[in-house]
């Protein structure tokens, strides 16, 4: 099934406006398909899973569809259970943002009547219920369909194997018959077909062909992750299995933007591709990734279509693909040319029988796999750290400190010691994950990454601001002893008085400045943390907001101190003895 985009589907300015601030890049296949057929107002069967764009592919066109002016109920869309129905609800409201008047309401049982009826009476247009409960509201009057100009019917077979039928069949039959009646449901078993018989007019059918599709041999694996614990799962599996070339895929370009971020603010050499972005700035960004400048490309399915990197280890589905087939496309980047890959694919909650789905479309078994813990992580990258210390050692390029050595052991140290401690503050050096999830408290971070050098130099040589858009200015990187003065024209670099030592990372500063002071993130600039301080370059029309802002608040359990950082140099050299 061809996919469209929204703009070539007859839609409303304000409704394009909506999806676009939800990120949705291109309609899925049912959407390409359902929604132009839907605003000719043809009836509609839609055969297609949860995991598709279901929702958004009837809820489009019945938001275009609501006069707002109308106060009442012009679109009824009946769900099976309460969750689904606060789902679709929330879903709707996301993509009316933008048209002013429309009001969704869902209703099911198990919620006050008093707060349905105030919806209702307010004069909600879109209704999502449950079959119960639009009875028994029809019952008490308190819901009018004579205004319903459509009905749809979500996950239609679900809704007949709960026993809801007779009231499905007693609802349609109050509804005028001049409306348009849509069905949405997995599989259509007969007493469907006769529901469909009954209650619609030359339906449209559309449904999402299952294409043989040859699936490459990878290694196919799954975590079962809670949605917040997605990111530190991913910086485990990225640091365990030492990956050095991958692709993330995300659902939504918000969400891309959010993961690059954070994954630099870890200290990964990570860009971004997104449709938001020019044809210069991803083919910019593709050309460092095809280099290996970049480790980590984070991307939409639309963005890195098309994109054509040999030797890529793993893809990692971030947010689980709409179908089998956008599953086989991102798939297909890694393994190439019959060389061994991976497909990592994150599953949350109720996404799992999406996965069962997608493993039927493409035949192929998923193993479930276990998210390693941080021990495991650490164990990993001790015994590298042995290697790498090992080989150090043997190949001899070393410069010798021994006088300094000698003074250490002089003052009674032990080498192990010495060594020990060394290792410790090489280990505090990395700003990579190391954060508990849900089902492991463990976050020790003993040991160094000994790639990490390696592959924060090669991001150095030509970091583009990590997919930010920014180029040549990363909010963290490589540490580097960080001078007083910003070395980018407009900024100043500003002192803040917490560092290292206080569990903070580069993304809490710009989060804390950004979310006091609202500027721009794109005014913030390098961030270096050190030991009990932390140097933030912020462009120099915003420095007095951000003193006048910042300074005095608490940020991480203590009163935070900002000031420019030249003036604190100029200050303590002042107070040293000559
Ligand atoms: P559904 O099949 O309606 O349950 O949708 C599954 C998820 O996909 C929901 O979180 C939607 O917000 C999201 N979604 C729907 N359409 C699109 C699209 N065109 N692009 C990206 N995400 C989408």
């Amino acid at each position: 099934m061809q996919k469209k985009l929204f703009s070539e589907l007859g839609l409303a300015p304000e409704i394009l406006k909506g999806i676009e601030r939800m990120g949705f890049e291109e309609a899925s296949p049912i959407q390409s398909a359902a929604i132009p057929v839907l605003l000719e107002g043809a009836d509609v069967v839609g055969q297609s899973q949860t995991g598709s764009g279901k929702t958004a592919a009837f809820g489009i066109p019945a938001i275009q569809l609501v006069d707002a002016s109308l106060r009442a109920p012009q679109v009824l869309i009946l769900c099976p259970t309460r969750e689904l129905a606060v789902q679709v609800a929330e879903e709707i409201a996301k993509l009316a943002f933008f048209k002013r008047g429309v009001r969704e309401l869902p209703i099911y049982g198990g919620q006050s009547y008093e707060r349905q009826f105030r919806g209702l009476s307010a004069g909600a247009q879109i209704i999502i219920g449950t079959p119960g409960r639009v009875m028994d509201h029809l019952e008490r009057k308190s819901l009018k369909l004579d205004q319903i100009k459509m009905v749809i019917l979500d996950e239609a077979d679900r809704m007949l194997d709960m026993g809801f039928v007779d009231d499905i069949k007693t609802i349609l039959r109050q509804v005028p018959e001049e409306r348009q009646t849509v069905f949405f449901s997995a599989t259509i078993p007969r007493p469907i077909q006769e529901l469909i018989k009954t209650f619609t007019r030359e339906p449209v059918s559309v449904r999402m062909e299952a294409q043989a599709l040859t699936v490459p041999a990878i290694d196919q694996v799954y975590y079962e992750v809670d949605r917040r614990s997605k990111l530190e799962v991913l910086c485990r599996l990225i640091d365990l299995e030492d990956v050095k070339l991958a692709i993330i895929f995300c659902a939504t370009k918000m969400m891309v933007d959010e993961l690059t971020e954070h994954l630099i603010a870890r200290g990964y050499t990570a860009d971004k591709l997104h449709g938001d972005m020019t044809q210069a700035m991803r083919e910019r960004v593709m050309a460092r990734f095809r280099r290996r400048a970049v480790e980590i490309l984070v991307a939409t399915d639309v963005a890195a279509r098309g994109l054509d990197v040999d030797d890529i280890e793993v893809v990692f589905n971030f947010d689980l693909p709409h179908d089998g087939e956008d599953y086989v496309h991102r798939i297909g980047r890694t393994g190439r040319a019959g060389k061994g890959g991976k497909a990592v694919t994150f599953v949350a909650g109720r996404e799992i029988y999406r996965l069962e789905n997608i493993q039927r479309f493409t035949k192929s078994r998923i193993r479930r796999a276990k998210i390693p813990s941080a021990e495991e992580v650490e164990g990993k990258r001790a015994t590298a750290f042995a290697e790498a210390l090992r080989e150090t050692l043997q190949k001899g390029e070393y410069k010798r400190h021994d006088e300094l050595l000698d003074s250490l052991l002089e003052q009674n140290y032990s080498p192990t010691d010495i060594a020990s401690a060394l290792i410790h503050l090489l280990g505090e050096e990395k700003p990579r994950g190391g954060q508990a999830i849900p089902e492991d408290r463990s976050s020790s971070r003993n040991f160094p990454d000994p790639g990490a050098r390696e592959r924060r130099e090669r991001g150095r040589d030509d970091h583009d601001g990590g997919g930010r858009g920014r180029p040549e200015r990363p909010h963290t990187g490589p540490r580097e002893e960080a001078g007083t003065v910003s070395h980018e024209p407009g900024m100043v670099r500003l002192a803040f008085n917490v560092g290292r030592a206080h569990a903070v990372q580069p993304g809490d500063f710009v989060g804390v400045i950004a979310g006091v002071t609202a500027i721009p993130k794109g005014e913030i600039g390098a961030i270096h943390l050190q030991a009990t301080k932390t140097l933030v370059d912020v462009a120099e029309a915003r420095v007095d907001l951000v003193l006048k802002k910042l300074n005095g608040i608490q940020f991480k359990g203590r009163k935070l101190a900002v000031r420019p950082a030249a003036e604190g140099a100029k200050k303590s050299r002042a107070a040293r003895p000559a």
